[in-house]
Formats: structure tokens, sequence, C-alpha cells
């Protein structure tokens, strides 16, 4: 099939992005001498490049396209609304029928007393918010000291510069620093970093070093707690069962505030409405984005409980806001996005249907030479590559260069499946159907296969020494 509609060859446009376009986490010479590839469109869990290339999406865009590309009502409400009320601000006092309703549905489907919606432009900007609300929080409450925010290393939560300050990545920090009253403790990664421990084990000492890191800094100087309910940009990063009941047991006991960065893991992506549902969090406030708008409008934002936004209201004006806070167009977007997840019953076929259909071939991936534990909760999953996988052996060569030349492999033959140093991940479209997830397993044992036969062939089926 060849879907090339109208524009210039694909070596034209390449050679204009390369000269004009900066592109986010990108090696811009290798733009310049490789190309990007260039996509076109997109219907369902496929996409289309500028050759013509049928590509089967694993990553539902950046773990966004919830419920897949091409839906026309998401395209008829944008254009109905901008004819509408194109824009209109949320500050000083006001309002509009978009965002109003979006709120009340956000408040309808969130848990527990998280009734308050507090719009940003992406994720990024909710967790900026969040590092604000929380600080001023506590501020209301005679408590100004209280300003110290504890995240985890190897989480992502966004890369504006609170965003990136929260999330614990080197490379980023090493890029322009980090804002002050951040501090790290280390991840839940078992298979990586559990030496001898059972994974219950390992999961109560990584959660035990937030007690430690509290008392460290003394409890009368710690806001907040910061987490994905699953790493994802990390590597698809699934705690032990034992890790999140034992921080909140933390958090309850020296009440400090909890927020679950929901931006992946939230609108099905785990098979409940939210990641805290999966994992029986509690939290004060979620960050969501992504699946909200299915990607369809850049919106994101910060679900806040009963007790915090009161604080904060109490305080009076609260001096934070974004221009795009609840836009119009955005909000009425992502409305129509949740309506149809709702109405198509996409949470319950991500459970029943898509989950355990692709649950049992996942696993079976392990049988591969190359990999060792295969994860997945809900449509979230991953892959470690090892040389040696009774031992959990990282490769001799530097993290990341047998994953990337897996991905190569990936794309070469029309899959999508993004690397994170040495671990494959997937996260579809949640409307991906059971033949759909035999064409995803198929390209991915083709992959995996010639990534393997290159490997051995360039010597480097090689375990790290310890
Ligand atoms: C993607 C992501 C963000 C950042 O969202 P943007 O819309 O890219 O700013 C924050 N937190 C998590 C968990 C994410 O996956």
């Amino acid at each position: 099939m060849n879907m090339i509609t109208n524009h210039l060859p694909t070596a034209e446009l390449q050679a204009l992005d390369a000269a004009h376009h900066m592109h986010p986490f990108t090696d811009a010479n290798g733009l310049a001498t490789k190309g990007a590839r260039i996509i076109t469109r997109g219907k369902g869990v496929w996409l289309t490049d500028s050759e013509g290339n049928q590509i089967i999406d694993g990553m539902a865009g950046l773990w966004c396209v919830n419920i897949g590309y091409g839906r026309k009502s998401l395209a008829e409400v944008a254009a109905r609304q901008m004819e509408e009320l194109a824009y209109y601000n949320t500050f000083f006092q006001t309002t509009h029928v978009p965002a109003i309703a979006l709120a009340a549905k956000i408040a309808e489907l969130a848990p527990g007393d998280l009734n308050h919606v507090f719009f940003a432009g992406s994720g990024s900007e909710a967790n900026d918010t969040n590092i604000r609300l929380v600080r001023r929080y506590w501020q209301v409450k005679g408590q100004p000291d209280k300003r110290v925010i504890i995240a985890r290393k190897n989480g992502y939560h966004g890369s504006t510069m609170g965003g990136g300050s929260l999330g614990g990545m080197s490379p980023i920090h090493a890029h322009g620093g980090m804002i002050d009253g951040i501090v790290h403790v280390d991840q839940p990664y078992w298979w990586g970093e559990g030496a001898d421990m059972t994974e219950d084990a390992f999961g109560l000492e990584r959660a035990k070093q937030l007690e430690d890191k509290i008392l460290e800094l003394g409890v009368e100087n710690v806001a907040a707690f910061i987490g994905e309910p699953i790493q994802g940009a990390g590597g698809v990063i699934v705690p032990p069962a034992t890790y999140w009941p034992e921080i909140q047991r933390i958090c309850d006991k020296y009440g400090i505030l909890l927020i679950a960065d929901e931006v992946i893991t939230g609108f099905g992506r785990t098979g409940n409405w939210f990641g805290s549902e999966t994992f029986g969090i509690r939290p004060h406030i979620m960050t969501i984005a992504k699946g909200l708008s299915s990607g369809y409008q850049p919106i994101g934002g910060s679900i806040v409980c009963d007790d915090v936004a009161a604080v904060v209201a109490e305080g009076g004006e609260f001096f934070h806001g974004y221009t795009y806070s609840g836009h119009p167009v955005a909000a009425a977007v992502a409305l129509e996005n949740l309506r149809v997840i709702q109405e198509e019953g996409i949470i319950d076929h991500v459970r029943n249907v898509a989950h355990p259909y692709l649950k049992e071939r996942w696993d079976a991936l392990t049988d591969h030479p190359l990999v060792g534990e295969a994860k997945l909760v809900g449509l979230m999953g991953s892959i470690a590559l090892t040389p040696d996988k009774a031992k959990r052996a990282k490769f001799a060569s530097e993290s990341g260069t047998v994953g990337f030349k897996t991905r190569e492999r990936c794309f070469a033959n029309n899959l999508i499946m993004r690397h994170v140093g040495d671990r494959m991940i997937i996260s579809p479209p949640l409307v991906i159907t059971t033949a759909e997830i035999d064409v995803l397993i198929e390209r991915a044992k083709k992959s995996l296969d010639e990534s393997y036969a290159i490997l051995k062939a360039e010597g480097l089926m090689v375990a790290k020494a310890d």
C-alpha cells in the first residue's frame, strides 16, 4: 500500500529538517548524516512514513496515543471548539465550558478525594506546578521550611528545569543543572540492582531509603515524595510488590505529601483508569498528561486532593498559571478522548483481551537466548537483554550499545520498540487487537534473532565482569 501524499521527496525534507529544526532528545549530527524518519500518517496502531512503509507503533507515539491514531470524532470536536471559542484564559476569575466539563470529568474518574484539577500544557509543566503547590501548601500551614522533595534516581518527570530536576537522570542534570531542594533515592529496579536479594526484600530495602532520607533531612524540611507507579522512560521498571505499600506507609507515618506521576500510567495504560489503583497507592496529587488527550492536543494537569486544594485556597491567590492552562480546544478534545475510552470499554479491552493475550507471548520471549526478564503491566512492557540470564548479567559493552542495535533491527522491520540502556520497551495504543499483537510479536522476534546474530558476529555477547 502506498499512502504517500503530496510532499517533497524524503531527502529534501530531511535536508530542510537538519538545517532548520532542532530536535528534542536527538543527536543533531546524526540528523545531518542519516536523516530523520518522516512520519506522514497514522491510523489505529499503524504509522506510514514518507517512503510508504507501514510501521506498527509499539510505543503509541510517546506513550500517549491510547485510543489509536486517526479518530474523526476528536478532529470534529476540535474544529467545532475552534469555531465556537478558539481561546480564552482561565486566569482572574474567568472560566469556560470545556475546562469546567473536563475538570468535573477528571474528578469523577480519579479515585478517593482527588477532586480538583490544575491544568497545564504538558506533563513537565504539571510537575512544575506540583513543586510550587506542595511548597505553597506547607507555607500556608505555617511550615515554610518543609520544601525538599524526594524523588528517585532514573525516574522521569519531564524536561523543564523543574521536571528535569525531579527526574533522576544524570545526563539531563548535566545539561544546565538542577533547581534546589530536590534529592534522589535509589530506584526499585530488582533485575538490574537487586544482587542476591529476593524481589520482596529488595522492594522493602529500596522503600526504606525514603524513610532514611526523611530522617537524615529532618521531617520538618521535607514537603513531598514523587514517583511514577511504574518508571516509564527509565525502562519500564515494575517495582517489587512490597515497594509501594511500604512507600505509602512511610508517607503516612511522617505526614509528607505523596505525588504519583501518572503521566504514562493514567487513563488505562495499566488496566485501570490510574496506576495508583493498580498498585494501591493513595496519592495527594497525581500528575497527568499524555493519555489524557491521547496526544491529540497538548494538555496536562495536576489532580489535587481536597485537603491540598483547601489549604492552598486558604492562602489566597496562588501565583501560578500558564497562558494555556485549560485551553478550550485541548480540553474539549481531552473530554472527547475520555468519552471514547469509557464508551468503547477500552480499559476492559486492555484488562480482559489485550493484556492476557500479549502477556503470554511477551513472557515467552524469555525463551530467546538474548532475553532475561519480561515485564508487562496492562499494556506497558519491557524485556531485559542479557548475555547471561541466569546471572542477570549486564553486557561488557557500554550500556545501551546492545539496546540500540536491537532497536535499529526493530526499525528496519517496521516495528517501533524503544530501548532504554539494554532494555527494550513497549507501550502500544490500548486499542491494539490480538491480530496486531501477533504482528508486533512476530516483528519483535525477527528483530531479536537478527540482533542476536549481529551481536555474536561482533563478539558482543560478553558479560561484564562483576
Ligand atoms: C512524559 C512524562 C512527563 C513529561 O511530560 P511532557 O508532556 O513531555 O512534558 C512527566 N512524567 C512522566 C512520568 C512522563 O512519562
